[in-house]
């Protein structure tokens, strides 16, 4: 896989995140990580749709909370968001299998697809290697409108 580094190595994610900075694995941030772990890699949802999820088995956690929690389950490497310019968020589980993927997303409705790309890998590499970067990820994100939106 390209661009592995140190940085991306969450070969424990629970364990690492636990002992970083001090930050608590709460029952409400164990909660939300554990419906992404129950619906698996490659699942992106909204805020709103985790705070469906999770109101369906009962577990009632504000909207606001929810987003809170998400934004830091990202920043303990956990979870990956994908930030559309018109204003949606997306999270999903961060996974080793298929660290370095990319989206096709639809700008109106959210509707998130994921493909594999060897040539963005080669390029983001290329570009990297040529400007002494050290890569970390080389992944793209394509805004697009679904056929159902169009
Ligand atoms: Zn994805
Ligand atoms: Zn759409």
């Amino acid at each position: 896989m390209v661009g592995s580094t140190e940085y991306l190595d969450l070969s424990s994610p629970l364990e690492s995140g636990l002992h970083q900075e001090g930050r608590r694995m709460t029952p409400q941030r164990k909660k939300i990580l554990r419906l992404f772990e129950h619906i698996g890699p490659g699942i992106h949802l909204s805020a709103e749709e985790v705070h469906a999820k999770l109101a369906k088995s009962n577990d009632r956690i504000s909207l606001a909370t929810i987003y809170r929690t998400l934004r830091l389950l990202v920043q303990m490497g956990f979870l990956n968001e994908l930030e559309l310019r018109e204003g949606g968020h997306r999270f999903e589980l961060l996974s080793h299998e298929k660290p370095d993927h990319h989206h096709l997303i639809c700008v109106r409705c959210g509707r998130t697809e994921e493909f594999e790309s060897i040539q963005v890998l080669q390029t983001g590499k290329m570009a990297a290697d040529k400007l002494g970067f050290k890569l970390i990820e080389s992944t793209l994100n394509v805004r697009a409108i679904c056929p159902k939106c169009i």
